[in-house]
């Protein structure tokens, strides 16, 4: 069987030209004679390949020297833990933005550490949008304010980033982090699973301002120290080793590609090619309404039925266009198009659409 465009949520498609790469370099990685996989963390070609990955990730995304680049493990959903065992540094106070079951996952573990204030939601609305935002009701002493940019269920996304002031702003960016051009000085946390945009499961990204750094409350657990991770080089223990090489190969290939510029405005291209067929359409809808909230990255739409629903999984998957189901929360379907989906999978995935729609609709 030929490659299938894979629309899964994540782990997610990789690009063809990284796995080609990965395979050549699989048994002999530049004559050491043996994989990636093999190596000693603490050898010198391991330490060239974490700190390209840093290097590379710090020019594509522009991130400057006040921040730290982590490479972690224990997935974003760690995160939702480190996050305030870190920044939970003064008033252990912190406002988030309930946007859908990721954020929700965020507030509930934030809320074992300290005051969380939800101070808004769009959970009445089945997550539909972004929840509109009334300043007045940001905690000045808040230790952090935490938003999902992009949240991947929902198939929702932030397009205007709150304007927080002092109180640093801390982003799960899983499923948007590298998909268009960002401001990381916006920001006083960043954090991101890799198995969207990043490479494989087993890597979570964590860019973090220095200065957040180093006030851990004390009951955290020594490996969830940022502070210890950035002082060791994200190598307190062995790191995820091959995810942080495939890592590597992905941030050099966003480069190789134009940056982060030109995969952006490649994104957007993909994803208002398949809003317009949905919009365009009275068999398909698109739950996410209001086109200021709709993600780039995951988009999900509905057909009249279930029956119809699974016979267009079934017949698509035949097509070579797989994982296109919905969530288990939300039914229907989602299209994830992440950077390493390319326009042809977009328009060969519109075009099954538009058939499926002439053979069944009534
Ligand atoms: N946050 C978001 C926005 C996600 O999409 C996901 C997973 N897909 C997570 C957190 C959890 O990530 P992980 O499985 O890496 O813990």
């Amino acid at each position: 069987m030929g490659r299938v465009f894979n629309f899964s949520a994540g782990p997610a498609m990789l690009p063809e030209t990284v796995l080609k790469k990965a395979a050549e370099e699989m048994l002999d990685y530049k004559g050491s004679g043996m994989s990636v996989m093999e190596m000693s963390h603490r050898s010198k070609t391991y330490e060239e390949i974490i700190n390209g990955a840093e290097a590379t990730l710090r020019e594509i995304m522009n991130i400057p020297d006040n921040y730290h680049v982590l490479f972690l493990q224990g997935g974003a959903s760690l995160q939702f833990a480190m996050v305030p065992l870190n920044l939970f540094r003064k008033s252990k106070k912190a406002d988030y933005i309930n946007t859908g079951s990721w954020a929700k996952k965020a507030i509930s573990e934030a809320k074992k550490y300290g005051t969380v204030n939800v101070i808004a939601s769009s959970e009445e609305k089945n997550f539909s949008e972004i929840p509109a935002l009334d300043p007045g009701k940001f905690s000045k002493e808040a230790d952090y304010f935490h938003i999902t940019t992009n949240n991947t269920i929902e198939g929702t996304v932030f397009n205007d980033l709150p304007k927080t002031g002092e109180v640093p702003l801390v982003a799960d960016m899983s499923s948007n982090i590298l998909s268009e051009e960002l401001d990381v000085t916006k920001f006083g946390l960043i954090y991101a699973g890799a198995q969207k945009n990043i490479g494989p499961a087993g890597v979570t990204v964590v860019i973090v301002r220095k200065d957040l750094v180093g006030q851990a409350l004390p009951i955290t657990p020594t490996m969830l120290d940022y502070k210890v991770q950035a002082e060791n080089g994200s190598m307190y223990n062995t790191p995820p080793c091959y995810s942080v090489y495939i890592a590597k190969l992905v941030f050099e290939w966003v480069k190789a590609e134009g940056g982060v510029k030109a995969i952006g405005e490649r994104n957007r291209m993909k994803a208002d090619l398949l809003y317009k067929a949905i919009d365009g359409s009275k068999f398909y809808k698109a739950p996410v309404a209001n086109p200021k909230s709709r993600s780039i990255m995951n988009v999900p739409f509905t057909l009249p039925t279930d029956e119809l629903t699974e016979q267009f999984l079934s017949e698509a998957k035949k097509a070579g266009l797989v994982t296109l189901k919905g969530h288990r929360s939300v039914g229907g379907c989602r299209a994830s198009i992440y950077n390493a989906m390319p326009p042809e999978g977009v328009k060969k995935l519109i075009e099954f659409m538009k058939e499926f729609e002439k053979k069944n609709a009534k």
